[in-house]
């Protein structure tokens, strides 16, 4: 929880007003027992070793210290008690790290537990409850009345507390029932106590005091494995989703995306290692609307002994030691850092860098999903840079490296869609067919013809810019694919292109001769020429038409030259 300068000032200032107060009421208007230093040091001890043992839960930190507190409230009054649970939460500050101020937790917490002792014990001797000696059906009845409104009071106080600090509660009222649960169950403990210490004195404590320790490390160690399980159940989730991705952009985004489910992270950074250079691969900006580039800043060289661990994930608690990382500027509201070595065959080729504004925020279980889900993101990119290879190869002519027909096909798709969607107005499309190229593969030789190929795309790649697309259609044809370039656009450019083939020579080795001369080859190119929305509504139309006005314009009409095609009168018009 964050308090304000001013939320600060109000908390501290209640507490010196009613921290004094409420103790000295305690002290002077309520009964004190007769005080066995020895079973009160024993209690205390075990109160300390409870407070050391918190459980958490999900988001909740819980502790079994209530029985103790019930019973030395019955047994020594309020007073005492008030004072244990002030130790207690003093214990707690350390063996429960928050992103909260100490000194704010405790003051916060301090008037919450007074408060409530205070009400629940007016409403206990109110009701006609005295110290110790009573029948036990009284201890009973006036116990829970006392245990009921010591947790109803408590959670109440609580809320108000997070209400004025402005803290977002969720799920509140089901740890509301989850305290009160507890309380009530421990409720019989605190008489037990009581009971047995009648008749055992201080021998008492080891019947039902140890028993409860040893219960509460079994606890702890079954939460530790159930938090593994979790773990490992989420982390597997993941890495299923990862291996799914086909692009190594996807598979960051996806890995940075869902660790966000699982870890409280409010930024992540993924820098690739390149030789001994970092480069920041991938920035996600998370719960607040801060810049992110102004939060951290990589130098350019990793060093040896930098204080990166590049072996496993390693997690820096607080600024303290996020400090320590003398040549990573992280921005001053950073509070909680994790780093994580992004490792191919067991050498370090990144690392993934999780910040937050909150202290302590994470886990030693967050450290070890980390780790897990680092293995599968490197495995996914992996995969994913080969089936990217694949595809690009898929999709590339092997003689002229242009795209090939399997690459058009798709990219018209997307283009559809695009048109369709609005974001682009018109797309055109210019289709080039080699005039008689056969008889050039004739007369110099299939080899020689290949190199003219070669020659011609690269003519044809110096007028492609931008996000337009240059292919091999198949054979000695081309298509040019132009979004957002309308009809007349797409003419001239075809007819600059024909003009520059038509003007120039090509070199060739003549691969049939023997002495392989070098020759010069003229050629003259036809094109055809549609766009969208004029000449077709859908892509197929689209290369069927400029195809057309290839044939009819181009072609038939004497070749070298380029064939627009005409909607309305299904003919060709020459510009
Ligand atoms: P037109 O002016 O009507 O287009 O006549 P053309 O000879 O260019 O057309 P045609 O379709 O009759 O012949 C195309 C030739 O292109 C036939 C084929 O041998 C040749 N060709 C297709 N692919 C390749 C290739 O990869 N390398 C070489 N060298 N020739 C190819
Ligand atoms: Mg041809
Ligand atoms: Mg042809």
């Amino acid at each position: 929880m964050l308090y304000n300068a001013k939320q600060k000032r109000v908390v501290l200032s209640i507490w010196f007003l009613l921290f004094p107060t409420i103790l000295y009421v305690a002290y002077n208007f309520f009964p004190i027992g007769t005080i066995n230093p020895l079973d009160i040091s024993l209690n205390l001890l075990i109160l300390i070793v409870i407070m050391m043992l918190p459980l958490r839960l999900e988001s909740v930190t819980l502790t079994l210290e209530r029985w103790i507190l019930f019973y030395i409230f019955f047994h020594y009054g309020l007073i005492v008690e008030m004072i244990f649970m002030q130790i207690g939460m003093f214990v707690l500050l350390f063996s429960d790290k928050s992103s909260t101020p100490k000194v704010m937790r405790f003051s916060s917490n301090s008037i919450v537990f007074l408060l409530s002792s205070l009400i629940s014990g007016s409403i206990y001797y109110g009701l006609g409850g005295v110290l110790m000696e009573q029948s036990l059906g009284k201890l009973v009845l006036l116990g829970f009345i006392y245990a009921s409104s010591y947790s109803i009071i408590n959670n109440l106080l609580l809320y108000i507390n997070f209400k004025y600090v402005g803290h977002k509660v969720t799920g509140f009222l089901d740890s509301v029932v989850k305290d009160y649960f507890i309380t009530i169950v421990l409720l019989p403990f605190a008489i037990a106590l009581c009971l047995l210490t009648e008749t055992l004195h201080n021998k008492a404590f080891l019947l039902v005091g140890m028993p409860c320790i040893l219960l509460l490390l079994i606890a702890k160690k079954y939460v530790k494995s159930e938090g593994l399980n979790e773990v490992l159940t989420s982390s597997s989730e993941i890495g299923h989703q990862l291996a799914g991705n086909l692009s190594v952009s996807d598979v960051l985004d996806t890995f940075v995306m869902k660790l966000k489910t699982v870890l409280p992270y409010d930024n992540a950074y993924i820098v690739d290692l390149r030789g001994e250079k970092l480069v920041m691969l991938r920035i996600v900006e998370g719960g607040h609307n801060l810049k992110v580039a102004e939060f951290f800043d990589c130098p350019d060289l990793i060093k040896e002994g930098d204080g990166l661990n590049s072996n496993e994930t390693n997690v820096y608690p607080s600024r303290k030691f996020i400090d320590k990382l003398e040549r990573y500027d992280f921005a001053h509201e950073i509070q909680s850092l994790m780093t994580t070595p992004l490792k191919r065959n067991s050498v370090t080729e990144g690392f993934l860098f999780l910040t937050s504004s909150k202290k302590y925020i994470f886990t030693d279980l967050h450290a070890k999903m980390v780790d897990l889900l680092a293995g599968y993101v490197t495995a996914s990119i992996d995969k994913a840079k080969y089936y990217e290879k694949t595809v690009e190869k898929s999709e590339r002519c092997g003689l002229t490296g242009l795209n090939n027909y399997r690459y058009l096909e798709r990219k018209l798709d997307e283009e559809m869609i695009r048109f369709h969607t609005k974001e682009i107005d018109t797309l055109s499309v210019i289709i080039l067919d080699i005039d008689h190229f056969k008889s050039i593969n004739d007369t110099y030789g299939h080899q020689s013809g290949n190199d003219i190929l070669r020659a011609f795309a690269d003519l044809l790649r110096q007028h492609v810019s931008g996000d337009a697309t240059l292919a091999r259609y198949g054979g000695e044809e081309f298509v040019i694919l132009l979004p957002n370039v309308d009809k007349y656009d797409t003419y001239k450019l075809a007819e600059t292109i024909r003009k520059q083939v038509d003007e120039s020579v090509f070199k060739i080795i003549r691969d049939l001769s023997q002495d392989r001369e070098e020759v010069d080859v003229h050629m003259t190119v036809s094109a055809g020429v549609a766009s969208i929305p004029e000449d077709a509504s859908d892509a197929k139309d689209l290369l069927r038409n400029a195809d057309r006005g290839l044939y009819l314009g181009g072609k038939q009409a004497g070749r070298n030259r380029v064939g627009m095609y005409c909607n309305e009168t299904g003919v060709n018009v020459e510009m």
